[in-house]
């Protein structure tokens, strides 16, 4: 990919609903801005309960009338896949638009592009592959468990990697045969519009996948207490994750997929075999996005005989970085969302400053910019209270913690809330799988971190990081309920 003038990216400015660009007019509005530089290039329409129900209306008929549900379930995955290819054909024009107005570098955006449409494709095959089953009852009656879809499932999605978001969200609802009604980051609204855009012209037809804008107190609040969805889809933070959770339980009783916040460890054991590879994992982790990933492995607890030498390796990392413009080929460290955000880090880095611990490397802001860019970080001198211990940042900054012993090191990448993943480093395999076993995180990553183009893999929280999964065959049955038949053919 190329650089290019963010000046110059054309994009739809409104809701999608009903197989069309539904232009918000005269209603309330919020300035979006490019995260850069903080130039502010449009105002979004805030969709109201009124839009939601418009769009909610629409996905239902066109859920009972489309035929999408009842087609031959092949003929479904032809058009997410024709719909994937054209997202990969149409990369040139849909990576500038995500990495204009997000934290994506033009760079990385391509990749995500490629990753997205590889997603829908992945959960395409489950269309004709999860019909259900026939239950083991006497001889003369037939027991069958069905699965059907939702009708209209809606999805709420994070400004950190908006396409790809939207992608988990959109293939396993879709290829379960639901119609789905999105609601994308009020930070990151516009590539998800292009999504559907592209959709349409894949042949899916108008009303199964609609786009509602706006900010998460209205629109998304509206769109979880509608009685017309069937089920709720939402990544971001527990605290919104748990209210959306409530709006579910007070409308009719919907279930919900939550894909919610981390504070996840890293341990590194002192028989790791090769600790510039761990470096290397560890950096790639944090540092990737900026840390604004829910999977940032961002407690780094290692055992004291190789502190000092990983420290070094680490340091030397992070103040290798160079943060620049999304829309520059050349860069690939990621600015901050927003200003608010970048103050979020700012305060939790404060408080914890005032409880003792301290930034080795960074702590601050890079100065020369105007949008929000943050320093890579390192704090020491920080326990299980110290707040960046505690609080998931969602920026460029990891604790390091020392050990001695593997309980220790155990007992200390367990965090009290968050267990959404964890990395292990060792040359014992034993203990790698100890590791496994005792980790109280949803992924285990051993001699690696972060995810892989392995979509079969399903990706969720324990503790308060999460209900359900995302990707994987599991995100596809969430998506469909069972209905069990039983038929008495005795007489
Ligand atoms: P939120 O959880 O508030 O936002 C995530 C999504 O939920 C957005 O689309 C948001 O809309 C929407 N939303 C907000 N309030 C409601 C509501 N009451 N009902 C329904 N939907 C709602 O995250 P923030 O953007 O405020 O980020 C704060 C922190 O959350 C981060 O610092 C990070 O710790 C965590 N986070 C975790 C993510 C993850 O991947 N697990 C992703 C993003 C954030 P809108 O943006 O339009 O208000």
């Amino acid at each position: 990919m190329r650089d290019f003038d963010p000046s110059q990216i054309a994009f739809a400015n409104g809701h999608f609903i009903g197989g069309e660009v539904v232009e918000g007019r005269g209603g309330d509005t919020v300035t979006v801005r490019r995260p850069s530089d903080a130039v502010a290039y449009a105002e979004l329409p805030i969709g109201g309960a009124d839009l939601v129900d418009r769009a909610v209306v629409n996905a239902q008929a066109a859920a009972r009338t489309s035929g999408w549900a009842t087609c031959p379930p092949r003929e479904r995955a032809r058009i997410l896949r024709r719909w994937a290819d054209l997202m990969e054909a149409r990369s040139e024009t849909l990576a500038p638009l995500e990495a204009f107005g997000s934290t994506r570098p033009i760079a990385q955006a391509g990749g995500d592009v490629v990753f997205s449409a590889e997603c829908i494709r992945f959960c395409a095959e489950y269309a004709d592959k999860l019909g259900g089953d026939v239950a083991a009852t006497k001889a003369d009656n037939l027991g069958l468990i069905i699965s059907e879809p939702y009708g209209v499932v809606g999805a709420i999605t994070p400004w950190n990697f908006p396409l790809i978001m939207a992608s988990w969200k959109l293939g396993p609802a879709l290829a379960a045969g639901n119609a789905i009604v999105l609601k994308p980051s009020e930070l990151t609204p516009f590539s998800t519009v292009r999504l559907a855009e592209l959709a349409i012209e894949a042949g899916m037809p108008a009303g199964i996948f609609n786009v509602v804008q706006g900010t998460g107190a209205v629109t998304g609040e509206a769109l979880s207490r509608h009685p017309g969805i069937g089920k709720l889809s939402f990544t971001g933070s527990t605290r919104t994750g748990a209210a959306v959770m409530t709006a579910a339980a007070q409308s009719g009783m919907k279930p919900v997929t939550l894909e919610l916040g981390g504070k996840s460890p890293q341990l590194v054991f002192a028989d790791a075999p090769d600790l510039d590879q761990v470096a290397g994992h560890i950096c790639q982790s944090i540092l990737g996005n900026a840390g604004q990933a829910c999977v940032a492995g961002s407690r780094v607890i290692v055992q004291r005989a190789v502190g000092e030498a990983l420290l070094e390796k680490l340091k030397a990392h992070f103040a290798a970085v160079e943060p620049g413009l999304t829309w520059l080929a050349a860069s690939t460290f990621s600015p901050i969302i927003s200003p608010a955000q970048a103050d979020r880090i700012d305060g939790i880095l404060a408080r914890s400053r005032a409880a003792g611990a301290e930034a080795l490397v960074g702590g601050a802001r890079f100065a020369e910019f105007t949008g929000a860019f943050y320093q890579p970080t390192i704090m020491t001198q920080a326990n299980e209270q110290t707040p960046v211990v505690r609080e998931e940042v969602f920026g460029p900054v990891i604790t390091f913690q020392l050990f001695d012993e593997e309980e220790e090191g155990f007992a200390l990448a367990d965090h009290p809330d968050y267990g959404l993943a964890a990395g292990v480093y060792t040359g014992d395999f034993a203990r790698g799988l100890r590791a496994m076993r005792t980790l109280q995180a949803g992924t285990v990553w051993i001699n690696r971190y972060n995810r892989t183009g392995d979509f079969i893999l399903p990706t969720g929280g324990y503790k308060s990081s999460g209900i359900g999964k995302d990707l994987g065959r599991q995100a596809v049955e969430a998506n469909m309920r069972h209905k069990t038949v039983l038929i008495d053919f005795a007489s």
